[in-house]
């Protein structure tokens, strides 16, 4: 091997090691891989029962949320893939250029993807935001109660139906903010772009058996039931 090889060899080490550390250094999105290869074969089961989350959010809601609304997201979802392009691709990707595959891919996409996360975000009996989190809430809103009044705002003032969302952004920071209809962070034509690890449904379907046209209470309720081990997993995993 003469000197010019040797060099140029190295230079490419170099090179190539200069580019996996920029990439170990980006937001990663690895422990929602599952959620991102959501199968489009079979209808995802609910994580609990549908009286887990009472008085919270009552059993009639979730049943209709989840076995009606969500299931038919998934169905049409999946009809609406169906012999396109997008019909094998991971919902993450699909996501990632969906303003280019149409509305019925968009809003079933969102629909089917929004609810799982939903419910996987949703729980009883965890302790609350671990420290790395809470530090990161301190950082990004000054305090917890900030950081809920801020979420409780977004999702109270978010016109018509839609989501509020807790996001790492590409510089791992938190932000807070909302979409509207079944669009989520992860879409190209989202203004709201990050790593989702908090949300909650603001459709009125989510809520208005039990808490008719009083959008606040059920966000005041929601506080009760958010599966904070999850969360704190999935700042974790986004994160490192
Ligand atoms: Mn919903």
């Amino acid at each position: 091997m003469n000197i010019n090889l040797i060099l140029k060899s190295g230079l490419a080490a170099a090179f190539l090691f200069a580019v996996f550390t920029a990439m170990s250094g980006q937001v990663t999105n690895s422990k929602n891989i599952d959620m991102e290869n959501l199968s489009t074969k079979e209808f995802p089961a609910l994580p609990y029962a549908y009286d887990a989350l009472e008085p919270y959010i009552d059993a009639m809601t979730m049943e209709i949320h989840y076995d009606r609304h969500h299931r038919a997201y998934f169905n049409n979802y999946v009809a609406a893939i169906k012999g396109t392009a997008y019909e094998n691709m991971p919902i993450g990707k699909v996501f990632a250029e969906v303003s280019k595959a149409g509305d019925a891919i968009k809003n079933n996409g969102g629909g089917y993807y929004n609810h799982v996360f939903f419910w996987r975000i949703l729980g009883k009996g965890t302790a609350g935001p671990s420290p790395e989190l809470s530090t990161a809430i301190n950082k990004a809103f000054g305090s917890f109660d900030k950081f809920k009044e801020t979420f409780s705002n977004a999702a109270k003032t978010r016109f018509g139906s839609g989501w509020a969302w807790l996001i790492v952004t590409t510089d791992k920071s938190l932000a807070i903010g909302s979409t509207a209809n079944q669009d989520n962070p992860l879409m190209d034509n989202s203004s709201l772009k990050g790593i989702p690890i908090l949300t909650i449904d603001v459709w009125e379907h989510a809520y208005y058996l039990k808490y008719q046209n009083k959008r606040a209470d059920y966000i005041e309720a929601f506080w009760n039931v958010v599966n904070w081990d999850e969360v704190n997993r999935l700042y974790m995993a986004t994160v490192k």
